[in-house]
């Protein structure tokens, strides 16, 4: 890969290419945007066109020369990435890469750290990372990716440049899945459920299985929920399920307000295969009673921060969701 394979980032991609072919890379920079579109990969492409040895004219890496390759594979000494282990990047990660970027490149033209996920530097080592910056060492370029800069100290944001990536539109996904997704209806799905943002589809094994089973274990709940255990235990597991169980929720009154609007069905919920029990409850919910329960979702995510109750939560999303039945089935 090169950066003109990091697909739908034209104006991010352009920002790098100009700083490779002008020889103007700056010391820092973050890489920031939601997740799974496509920031680490131009990290490392970015890398790639910084040292690649051909050097093609429009700024790009060649992808092909031995340097290209070893950045590819992770084995090129001047091109190092941290990454999070049990959501935290440790101090002593970053006094390692400190020390390699003080020492001389061993054949590259710059040293190249990558922080992936760095808003997940503790307190420790966002100070000693700060140090870094503010004494950048020579021929060396610090790229920071985040998917949540806000969590990022204002004094590490101010010393990067910034560089923005977006979701992705439906043809740019569309262009990017179709040849690994042949079937229609399925790519259609995934592509609704992923929002822009490939990664989520492309890191789950056999194309897309992560979403697709999230997709699962939602409308599993919510048939627990509302149809098979009606004020039985909750489903919910830990509070990243029951965070999942929200975002699935979301999408699913999103797209039954659509469906309601336009009468498109095979929206990414709501798709053929979702439960009978469930599809024939929702097809009668009214416009305004759906966006009263969308809005009550926002207000159950802000109360997840107290740590409720789980059963409490679970009868009470049950109670407000019940709202959408027709009266003969609310009983
Ligand atoms: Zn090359």
């Amino acid at each position: 890969m090169a950066l003109k394979d990091v697909i739908g980032q034209e104006g991010a991609i352009k920002i790098l290419k100009s700083a490779v072919l002008n020889r103007r890379a700056a010391s820092a920079y973050l890489f920031q945007g939601p997740s799974g579109i496509g920031k680490r990969l131009a990290a490392v492409n970015f890398a790639k066109a910084l040292n690649c040895q051909k050097s093609p004219d429009d700024g790009d890496a060649c992808d092909s020369c031995p340097v290209c390759r070893r950045i590819e594979e992770g084995i090129y000494p001047d091109v190092r990435e941290v990454r999070p282990e049990k959501g935290a990047i440790k101090i002593d990660e970053i006094r390692d890469l400190e020390e390699k970027l003080s020492l001389s490149a061993y054949e590259g033209k710059f040293k190249v750290a990558i922080v992936d996920e760095a808003h997940l530097m503790n307190k420790q080592a966002s100070n000693a990372f700060l140090k870094c910056l503010e004494e950048p060492p020579s021929d060396s370029v610090i790229i920071l990716v985040s998917s949540n800069p806000d969590r990022l100290l204002d004094t590490i944001k101010s010393r990067c440049q910034a560089v923005v990536f977006k979701p992705l539109s439906a043809r740019d996904m569309s262009l990017l899945l179709k040849d690994r997704i042949k079937e229609p209806d399925m790519l259609q799905t995934l592509i609704s459920l992923s929002m822009g943002r490939p990664g989520l589809v492309l890191e789950g094994k056999a194309g897309g299985s992560g979403i697709l089973k999230k997709r699962q274990d939602f409308l599993k709940s919510l048939q627990d929920m509302l149809i098979s255990k009606p004020g039985k235990s909750p489903s919910w597991a830990d509070k990243e399920e029951i965070e999942e169980f929200m975002d699935g929720l979301e999408i699913f009154l999103r797209d039954m307000l659509v469906m309601r609007t336009t009468g498109r069905e095979n929206l990414a919920m709501l798709g053929p295969d979702i439960p009978e029990g469930l599809k024939t409850f929702f097809k009668t919910a009214k416009e305004e009673v759906i966006i009263d329960c969308y809005q009550g979702v926002a207000t159950l995510r802000e109360s997840l921060v107290y740590n409720p109750n789980k059963s409490i939560l679970w009868n009470y999303t049950a109670g407000m969701l019940k709202k959408l039945l027709p009266p003969s089935k609310k009983a």
